[in-house]
Protein backbone atom coordinates (compact mmCIF):
# COMPACT_ATOMS: atom_id res chain seq x y z
CA UNK A 1 0.00 0.00 0.00
CA UNK A 2 1.28 3.64 -0.47
CA UNK A 3 1.73 5.83 2.14
CA UNK A 4 -1.15 8.15 3.03
CA UNK A 5 -1.34 11.69 1.03
CA UNK A 6 -0.11 14.31 3.34
CA UNK A 7 -2.32 17.68 3.39
CA UNK A 8 -0.21 20.47 4.84
CA UNK A 9 -3.04 23.45 6.08
CA UNK A 10 -0.33 26.22 6.87
CA UNK A 11 3.00 27.50 4.74
CA UNK A 12 4.58 31.01 4.26
CA UNK A 13 5.87 29.68 0.85
CA UNK A 14 5.05 33.34 -0.73
CA UNK A 15 6.73 35.43 2.31
CA UNK A 16 9.76 32.76 2.13
CA UNK A 17 10.42 33.63 -1.81
CA UNK A 18 9.85 37.39 -1.38
CA UNK A 19 11.96 37.98 1.67
CA UNK A 20 14.43 35.43 1.30
CA UNK A 21 14.44 34.85 -1.97
CA UNK A 22 13.61 30.83 -1.84
CA UNK A 23 13.11 28.44 -4.42
CA UNK A 24 10.70 25.75 -3.70
CA UNK A 25 11.29 24.17 -6.89
CA UNK A 26 14.49 22.70 -4.91
CA UNK A 27 14.70 20.31 -2.06
CA UNK A 28 15.09 21.77 1.40
CA UNK A 29 18.69 20.30 1.55
CA UNK A 30 20.09 22.21 -1.59
CA UNK A 31 18.33 25.42 -0.18
CA UNK A 32 20.22 25.14 3.13
CA UNK A 33 23.23 24.64 0.81
CA UNK A 34 22.82 27.41 -1.08
CA UNK A 35 22.34 29.53 1.49
CA UNK A 36 25.23 28.60 4.00
CA UNK A 37 26.58 29.56 0.98
CA UNK A 38 25.30 32.98 0.10
CA UNK A 39 24.92 36.17 2.19
CA UNK A 40 21.22 35.62 2.57
CA UNK A 41 19.86 36.54 6.02
CA UNK A 42 17.30 33.33 5.36
CA UNK A 43 19.54 31.29 8.25
CA UNK A 44 19.52 34.26 10.36
CA UNK A 45 15.86 34.87 10.27
CA UNK A 46 14.13 31.79 9.48
CA UNK A 47 16.49 28.78 10.34
CA UNK A 48 17.37 26.51 7.96
CA UNK A 49 14.52 25.42 5.43
CA UNK A 50 12.60 22.02 5.69
CA UNK A 51 10.83 22.63 3.04
CA UNK A 52 10.78 22.04 -1.31
CA UNK A 53 9.49 20.32 -3.97
CA UNK A 54 11.66 16.79 -3.91
CA UNK A 55 10.65 16.84 -0.36
CA UNK A 56 7.15 17.12 -0.95
CA UNK A 57 7.40 14.40 -3.32
CA UNK A 58 9.10 11.88 -1.16
CA UNK A 59 6.69 12.87 1.70
CA UNK A 60 3.97 12.49 -0.78
CA UNK A 61 2.83 16.07 0.23
CA UNK A 62 -0.05 16.68 -2.25
CA UNK A 63 -1.89 20.06 -1.21
CA UNK A 64 -0.84 22.72 1.05
CA UNK A 65 -3.02 25.68 2.01
CA UNK A 66 -0.17 28.70 0.73
CA UNK A 67 0.04 31.73 2.70
CA UNK A 68 -0.20 35.02 2.22
CA UNK A 69 1.52 36.56 5.31
CA UNK A 70 2.40 40.14 5.64
CA UNK A 71 3.82 41.49 8.39
CA UNK A 72 2.15 44.89 10.83
CA UNK A 73 5.01 47.33 11.29
CA UNK A 74 4.76 47.80 14.77
CA UNK A 75 5.72 43.53 14.64
CA UNK A 76 8.43 44.33 12.09
CA UNK A 77 11.74 42.49 13.64
CA UNK A 78 14.53 44.46 11.66
CA UNK A 79 14.89 45.88 7.73
CA UNK A 80 15.74 42.25 6.26
CA UNK A 81 11.93 41.62 6.58
CA UNK A 82 9.96 43.22 3.44
CA UNK A 83 7.08 42.69 3.90
CA UNK A 84 5.55 45.37 6.31
CA UNK A 85 2.50 47.41 6.44
CA UNK A 86 2.13 50.62 7.76
CA UNK A 87 -1.98 50.86 6.45
CA UNK A 88 -4.88 49.36 4.74
CA UNK A 89 -3.55 50.48 0.95
CA UNK A 90 0.19 49.19 1.54
CA UNK A 91 -1.48 45.44 3.33
CA UNK A 92 -3.90 45.43 0.49
CA UNK A 93 -0.56 45.94 -2.08
CA UNK A 94 1.65 43.10 -0.23
CA UNK A 95 -1.08 40.51 0.25
CA UNK A 96 -2.16 40.94 -3.66
CA UNK A 97 1.43 40.45 -4.68
CA UNK A 98 1.89 36.86 -2.65
CA UNK A 99 -1.35 35.66 -4.11
CA UNK A 100 0.23 36.78 -7.80
CA UNK A 101 3.17 35.07 -6.62
CA UNK A 102 1.25 31.96 -6.35
CA UNK A 103 -0.51 32.76 -9.88
CA UNK A 104 2.62 33.28 -11.47
CA UNK A 105 4.75 29.90 -9.65
CA UNK A 106 2.13 27.78 -10.91
CA UNK A 107 2.21 29.18 -14.06
CA UNK A 108 5.66 28.91 -14.83
CA UNK A 109 6.34 25.35 -13.41
CA UNK A 110 2.80 23.66 -13.80
CA UNK A 111 5.06 20.53 -13.21
CA UNK A 112 5.74 21.80 -9.83
CA UNK A 113 2.91 23.36 -8.40
CA UNK A 114 -0.36 23.73 -9.50
CA UNK A 115 -3.40 26.49 -8.48
CA UNK A 116 -6.25 25.11 -6.18
CA UNK A 117 -9.52 27.56 -7.13
CA UNK A 118 -12.11 24.65 -7.24
CA UNK A 119 -13.24 21.08 -7.10
CA UNK A 120 -11.98 20.39 -10.13
CA UNK A 121 -8.67 21.68 -9.98
CA UNK A 122 -8.53 19.52 -6.75
CA UNK A 123 -9.25 16.38 -8.15
CA UNK A 124 -6.85 17.07 -11.11
CA UNK A 125 -3.87 17.49 -8.49
CA UNK A 126 -5.47 14.51 -6.71
CA UNK A 127 -5.89 12.44 -10.05
CA UNK A 128 -2.40 12.62 -10.96
CA UNK A 129 -0.75 11.71 -7.32
CA UNK A 130 -3.25 8.18 -7.24
CA UNK A 131 -2.01 7.75 -10.61
CA UNK A 132 0.79 4.72 -10.56
CA UNK A 133 2.29 5.55 -13.95
CA UNK A 134 3.01 9.24 -12.96
CA UNK A 135 6.56 9.12 -11.66
CA UNK A 136 6.43 13.00 -10.01
CA UNK A 137 3.20 14.78 -9.03
CA UNK A 138 2.35 18.26 -8.84
CA UNK A 139 1.88 19.81 -5.47
CA UNK A 140 -1.88 21.73 -5.25
CA UNK A 141 -1.71 25.06 -3.16
CA UNK A 142 -4.53 26.54 -1.63
CA UNK A 143 -4.05 30.26 -1.18
CA UNK A 144 -5.18 31.11 2.46
CA UNK A 145 -4.90 34.63 3.74
CA UNK A 146 -3.00 34.76 7.20
CA UNK A 147 -4.18 38.48 9.16
CA UNK A 148 -6.82 40.01 6.73
CA UNK A 149 -5.89 43.44 6.70
CA UNK A 150 -5.27 43.02 2.63
CA UNK A 151 -9.07 42.95 2.83
CA UNK A 152 -9.88 46.85 3.04
CA UNK A 153 -13.82 46.85 3.20
CA UNK A 154 -15.90 44.17 2.96
CA UNK A 155 -16.58 45.20 -0.89
CA UNK A 156 -13.26 44.21 -1.86
CA UNK A 157 -14.46 39.98 -0.98
CA UNK A 158 -15.36 39.99 -4.28
CA UNK A 159 -12.20 41.18 -5.76
CA UNK A 160 -10.53 38.43 -3.43
CA UNK A 161 -12.79 35.42 -4.61
CA UNK A 162 -12.49 36.27 -8.35
CA UNK A 163 -8.43 36.16 -7.82
CA UNK A 164 -8.91 32.41 -5.74
CA UNK A 165 -8.59 33.44 -2.39
CA UNK A 166 -10.09 30.49 -0.85
CA UNK A 167 -9.84 31.14 2.99
CA UNK A 168 -9.43 34.02 5.68
CA UNK A 169 -7.99 34.18 9.22
CA UNK A 170 -8.73 37.54 10.90
CA UNK A 171 -5.86 37.67 12.96
CA UNK A 172 -2.26 37.30 13.45
CA UNK A 173 -1.48 40.05 15.70
CA UNK A 174 -4.66 42.10 17.12
CA UNK A 175 -6.15 43.32 13.85
CA UNK A 176 -9.19 46.16 13.36
CA UNK A 177 -11.18 42.94 13.10
CA UNK A 178 -10.41 41.17 16.28
CA UNK A 179 -8.01 40.31 19.10
CA UNK A 180 -5.16 38.30 18.24
CA UNK A 181 -1.39 36.70 19.46
CA UNK A 182 -0.57 38.44 22.29
CA UNK A 183 -3.17 41.36 21.46
CA UNK A 184 -6.69 39.99 23.29
CA UNK A 185 -9.73 41.58 22.65
CA UNK A 186 -13.16 40.51 20.77
CA UNK A 187 -14.36 40.88 17.73
CA UNK A 188 -15.16 44.29 16.35
CA UNK A 189 -18.02 45.92 14.18
CA UNK A 190 -15.63 45.48 11.53
CA UNK A 191 -14.78 41.81 12.38
CA UNK A 192 -18.72 40.96 12.10
CA UNK A 193 -18.64 42.87 8.66
CA UNK A 194 -15.79 40.90 7.48
CA UNK A 195 -17.48 37.32 8.49
CA UNK A 196 -20.96 38.05 7.01
CA UNK A 197 -19.08 39.21 3.34
CA UNK A 198 -17.22 36.26 4.19
CA UNK A 199 -20.11 33.68 4.54
CA UNK A 200 -21.60 35.40 1.74
CA UNK A 201 -19.19 33.88 -1.05
CA UNK A 202 -18.23 31.07 1.56
CA UNK A 203 -14.57 31.65 2.26
CA UNK A 204 -13.28 28.92 5.03
CA UNK A 205 -13.02 31.26 8.51
CA UNK A 206 -9.28 30.22 9.54
CA UNK A 207 -9.44 30.90 13.39
CA UNK A 208 -5.70 30.55 13.99
CA UNK A 209 -3.91 33.52 16.21
CA UNK A 210 -7.45 34.81 16.93
CA UNK A 211 -7.79 35.49 20.98
CA UNK A 212 -10.01 32.99 22.59
CA UNK A 213 -13.11 35.96 23.45
CA UNK A 214 -12.82 36.48 19.24
CA UNK A 215 -12.55 32.89 18.31
CA UNK A 216 -15.37 31.88 20.72
CA UNK A 217 -17.51 34.31 19.17
CA UNK A 218 -16.43 33.89 15.67
CA UNK A 219 -17.42 30.38 16.45
CA UNK A 220 -20.92 31.41 17.44
CA UNK A 221 -21.85 33.65 14.63
CA UNK A 222 -19.68 32.81 11.34
CA UNK A 223 -22.75 30.87 8.77
CA UNK A 224 -19.27 29.32 6.27
CA UNK A 225 -17.14 26.45 6.50
CA UNK A 226 -14.39 26.92 9.62
CA UNK A 227 -10.96 25.90 10.45
CA UNK A 228 -8.01 26.01 12.56
CA UNK A 229 -5.22 25.86 10.30
CA UNK A 230 -2.23 25.84 12.77
CA UNK A 231 -2.49 25.68 16.43
CA UNK A 232 -1.41 22.66 19.25
CA UNK A 233 -3.55 22.35 22.19
CA UNK A 234 -2.64 24.17 25.24
CA UNK A 235 -3.64 22.02 27.64
CA UNK A 236 -0.94 19.57 27.12
CA UNK A 237 1.79 22.78 27.64
CA UNK A 238 1.49 23.08 31.60
CA UNK A 239 1.79 26.58 32.47
CA UNK A 240 1.63 27.90 29.08
CA UNK A 241 -0.47 31.27 29.70
CA UNK A 242 -0.30 32.87 26.17
CA UNK A 243 -3.57 33.40 23.56
CA UNK A 244 -1.73 31.53 20.74
CA UNK A 245 -2.18 27.73 21.20
CA UNK A 246 -5.98 26.71 21.45
CA UNK A 247 -8.06 26.58 24.82
CA UNK A 248 -10.41 23.28 25.60
CA UNK A 249 -13.67 25.14 24.96
CA UNK A 250 -12.52 26.26 21.68
CA UNK A 251 -11.48 22.72 20.63
CA UNK A 252 -14.33 21.67 21.56
CA UNK A 253 -16.19 24.44 19.76
CA UNK A 254 -14.52 23.96 16.33
CA UNK A 255 -15.03 19.97 16.64
CA UNK A 256 -18.71 20.70 17.00
CA UNK A 257 -18.94 22.77 13.76
CA UNK A 258 -17.38 20.05 12.26
CA UNK A 259 -13.97 21.72 11.68
CA UNK A 260 -10.62 20.13 11.64
CA UNK A 261 -7.65 21.94 13.21
CA UNK A 262 -4.23 21.58 11.75
CA UNK A 263 -1.28 20.67 14.27
CA UNK A 264 1.88 22.14 14.67
CA UNK A 265 5.43 20.60 14.43
CA UNK A 266 7.24 23.43 16.30
CA UNK A 267 8.86 22.71 19.52
CA UNK A 268 7.81 26.08 20.99
CA UNK A 269 4.13 24.76 20.72
CA UNK A 270 4.67 21.24 21.33
CA UNK A 271 6.71 22.66 25.11
CA UNK A 272 6.10 25.25 27.28
CA UNK A 273 9.16 27.87 27.47
CA UNK A 274 11.03 26.15 24.68
CA UNK A 275 13.02 28.63 22.94
CA UNK A 276 15.51 28.92 19.81
CA UNK A 277 18.82 26.74 20.89
CA UNK A 278 16.95 24.79 23.53
CA UNK A 279 17.98 20.90 23.30
CA UNK A 280 15.24 19.09 22.18
CA UNK A 281 15.87 15.45 21.90
CA UNK A 282 12.51 14.93 24.60
CA UNK A 283 10.41 16.71 21.80
CA UNK A 284 9.59 14.46 18.82
CA UNK A 285 6.73 12.92 16.67
CA UNK A 286 5.10 11.80 19.88
CA UNK A 287 4.81 15.12 21.18
CA UNK A 288 2.90 15.96 18.30
CA UNK A 289 0.89 12.84 18.04
CA UNK A 290 -0.66 13.54 21.96
CA UNK A 291 -1.99 16.44 20.39
CA UNK A 292 -3.14 14.84 17.53
CA UNK A 293 -4.74 12.24 20.32
CA UNK A 294 -6.35 14.91 22.13
CA UNK A 295 -8.22 16.17 19.60
CA UNK A 296 -9.51 12.89 18.63
CA UNK A 297 -10.44 12.07 21.89
CA UNK A 298 -12.26 14.83 22.77
CA UNK A 299 -13.98 14.51 18.95
CA UNK A 300 -14.63 10.66 19.98
CA UNK A 301 -13.33 10.31 16.35
CA UNK A 302 -10.61 11.61 13.75
CA UNK A 303 -12.00 13.14 11.69
CA UNK A 304 -11.25 16.61 12.88
CA UNK A 305 -7.30 16.17 13.22
CA UNK A 306 -4.76 17.32 10.63
CA UNK A 307 -1.80 18.58 9.88
CA UNK A 308 -0.81 22.40 9.61
CA UNK A 309 2.64 22.58 9.76
CA UNK A 310 4.09 26.35 9.51
CA UNK A 311 7.28 25.24 8.44
CA UNK A 312 9.68 27.69 7.60
CA UNK A 313 7.54 30.45 9.03
CA UNK A 314 9.61 32.16 11.23
CA UNK A 315 11.43 29.19 12.32
CA UNK A 316 13.76 25.93 10.29
CA UNK A 317 15.56 22.76 11.18
CA UNK A 318 17.09 23.96 14.79
CA UNK A 319 13.22 24.42 16.00
CA UNK A 320 11.26 21.59 14.59
CA UNK A 321 10.87 18.02 16.61
CA UNK A 322 14.11 15.56 17.20
CA UNK A 323 14.47 13.27 14.59
CA UNK A 324 12.61 15.12 11.58
CA UNK A 325 14.85 16.29 8.58
CA UNK A 326 12.25 17.89 6.73
CA UNK A 327 8.54 17.99 5.34
CA UNK A 328 8.61 14.89 4.22
CA UNK A 329 9.22 13.16 8.33
CA UNK A 330 5.91 13.57 8.72
CA UNK A 331 5.43 10.40 7.57
CA UNK A 332 6.88 9.32 10.56
CA UNK A 333 3.90 9.81 12.38
CA UNK A 334 2.04 7.12 10.81
CA UNK A 335 3.69 4.04 12.45
CA UNK A 336 3.12 6.46 15.91
CA UNK A 337 -0.32 6.74 15.40
CA UNK A 338 -0.88 3.32 14.00
CA UNK A 339 0.97 2.25 17.57
CA UNK A 340 -1.67 4.23 19.58
CA UNK A 341 -4.52 1.79 17.82
CA UNK A 342 -5.36 3.77 15.23
CA UNK A 343 -6.49 2.50 11.75
CA UNK A 344 -5.03 2.74 8.42
CA UNK A 345 -8.01 4.76 7.56
CA UNK A 346 -7.81 6.86 10.34
CA UNK A 347 -4.32 7.77 9.75
CA UNK A 348 -5.07 8.41 6.63
CA UNK A 349 -7.79 11.01 7.57
CA UNK A 350 -5.20 12.85 9.82
CA UNK A 351 -2.66 12.93 7.63
CA UNK A 352 -4.77 14.39 4.65
CA UNK A 353 -8.26 13.13 3.95
CA UNK A 354 -9.95 15.59 6.89
CA UNK A 355 -8.48 18.14 5.20
CA UNK A 356 -9.67 17.12 1.12
CA UNK A 357 -12.77 16.10 3.02
CA UNK A 358 -13.47 19.60 3.65
CA UNK A 359 -12.05 21.32 0.64
CA UNK A 360 -14.08 18.54 -1.62
CA UNK A 361 -17.11 20.13 0.71
CA UNK A 362 -16.39 23.82 0.28
CA UNK A 363 -14.37 25.07 -2.89
CA UNK A 364 -17.11 25.91 -5.02
CA UNK A 365 -17.31 23.68 -8.39
ZN1 LIG B 1 0.69 31.80 11.90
Amino acid sequence: MQPALIVDAHEDLAYNMLVFGRDYTRSAAETRQFEAASSSTALEHNGQSVLGWPDYQRGRVAVIFSTLFVTPLRRQTGSWDTQVYADDNQAHQLYRAQLDTYHKLTDQAPDHFQFIGNRADLESVLADWNDPSRATHPVGLVPLMEGAEGVRSPAELDEWWQTGLRMIGPAWAGTRFCGGTHDPGPLTEAGRALLEGMADFGFTLDLSHMDELSARQALDMYEGPIIASHANAAVLLPGYDGNRLLPENVIKGLIARDAIIGVVPFCRFLKNGWKAGDRRDDITLQTLAAHIDHICQLAGDARHAGLGSDFDGGFGLESIPAGMDTIADLQDLAPILKEKGYHDEEVAAILGENWLRHLRTYLPK
